[in-house]
């Protein structure tokens, strides 16, 4: 890897001087957070004021390993010197014009994903859920202009435990009870096959279904892959009955499984895929990339965003992908997730009624602890470690470390996740 992205190299150019005396201070924040912030998130008790590659920084000056990514965005580590030259060019030039007019960032950045994907077009959005509010409502064009008197085309097949979002038609396509509860009727004609279950998926597929969305690795459900019979089978019946495949690459796209999207792992090309998260590396976008054979299912007026793909968010895109490319990030994920995997599998080896198994793709990786023991109160004994994890579903602890990570760093993470592991 060039020197360019790693940690050290893409600290900020000048040195931060950061004086906690004329800053809030983390008790002060919260008091105004749980006063005027509405209450949906459960907070760890921390507040960060900046970061370097693969570190934050708190209020109290305390420095972390980031092994989450602000959940798999910042993925070229944080303060990257190259995004940031490249953000605060173009914020001297032009923030915002609106899709009323051509964007010249922004159709750069939707030929460098098509390069980098399958003959098509692109959507911007602004995050993950919307991205997959456009394939939904795709999906749907596709089965009204497809449906007779006989047959209604409009039936979305998902996975149980899946998660797409948090708007009301991802939500509805969110395979989680927990997700749905307390919003009264969902979208309707959606059904939720069990993850990697042949049989069910062609039990449920046939004329009436207009699409499929898979994610490659299901992330909050657990950081659980697909497999290849199962994703090559969802190919095949998406074909046969032509629905469209939509692989929600929101979490696994952009590099993360060591290959640009995490489809390109199984030997198939979707008819869809969704990004967002590490698409900008923080700089909040999302986008769909819609395959040749779709490209003309929504029409002009059929839909729209004010902010989707502008010039900030575009340009920043564009770096991160030219970033990707130059650096050799794509090899340093796969390196870097061997290493880390083996590390881990030694720790599965050592305490086995602790650690049951380590899955996952690339840099999103899943520890599954034993006997069901549960994933939160790890995840915040690491964070006093002065290490950032998260958790997927219950009992699942998951890392997502910034792809410009080195062994160094990943070594000293092993070293707290064996303290907590022999704590607990
Ligand atoms: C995070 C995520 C989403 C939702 O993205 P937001 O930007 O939070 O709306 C959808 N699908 C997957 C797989 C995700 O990981």
């Amino acid at each position: 890897m060039s020197g360019q992205s790693n940690g050290e190299n893409s600290r900020p150019k000048k040195e931060i001087s950061y004086d906690p005396s004329q800053h809030l201070s983390l008790d002060e924040v919260k008091i105004l957070d749980e006063k005027y912030v509405l209450n949906t998130y459960a907070r760890m008790p921390v507040a960060f004021i900046y970061g370097s590659g693969e570190f934050l920084y708190d209020t109290e000056g305390k420095e972390y390993i980031d092994f989450l990514s602000g959940i798999a965005v910042t993925s070229l580590g944080h303060a990257n010197a190259d995004l940031n030259e490249v953000l605060q060019n173009q914020s001297e030039l032009i923030w915002h014009s609106s899709n009323l007019f051509y964007n010249p960032q922004q159709a750069l950045l939707a030929r460098a994903l098509i390069d980098i994907t399958y003959p098509g077009k692109v959507f911007f959005c602004n995050s993950g859920t919307e991205a997959n509010e456009a394939a939904i409502k795709i999906m749907r064009a596709w089965g009204v202009q497809n449906s007779s008197a006989s047959k209604k085309k409009s039936i979305i097949l998902s996975l149980k435990n899946s998660f797409h979002g948090r708007t009301f038609g991802a939500m509805s396509i969110t395979g989680q009870d927990k997700i749905h509860n307390g919003f009264g009727d969902l979208m309707q004609d959606i059904a939720y096959i069990e993850v990697n279950n042949v049989k069910e998926l062609e039990k449920n597929f046939n004329e009436n279904v207009c699409g499929i969305i898979l994610e490659p690795v299901l992330g909050e459900g657990g950081v659980i892959p697909l497999t290849r019979e199962f994703i090559q089978k969802a190919r095949q019946l998406s074909s046969e009955y032509k629905a469209i495949l939509v692989m929600d690459e929101i979490q696994t796209g952009v590099g993360r499984t060591g290959s640009y999207f995490a489809y390109q792992n199984y030997d198939l090309v979707p008819d869809i895929v969704t990004v967002a998260k590490g698409l900008a590396g923080g700089f909040p976008i999302g986008a769909v990339i819609v395959g040749q054979k779709y490209c003309n299912v929504l029409q002009s007026g059929m839909h729209g965003s004010t902010f989707g793909g502008n010039h900030l968010a575009t340009a920043v895109g564009y770096e991160v992908l030219r970033t990707i490319e130059s650096s050799k990030i794509l090899a340093n994920v796969t390196e870097m997730s061997n290493y880390f995997f083996e590390k881990l599998n030694n720790l599965k080896e050592a305490y086995p009624d602790r650690i049951e198994k380590v899955q996952g793709m690339g840099l999103l990786i899943g520890v599954v602890l034993s006997n069901n023991r549960p994933a939160r109160p790890l995840v915040q004994k690491a964070l006093e470690k002065q290490l950032i994890i998260g958790r997927a579903g219950e009992n699942v602890i998951r890392l997502a470390p910034p792809l410009i990570v080195r062994k160094t760093t990943i070594d000293k993470a092993i070293q707290k996740i064996e303290e907590i592991i022999q704590e607990i």
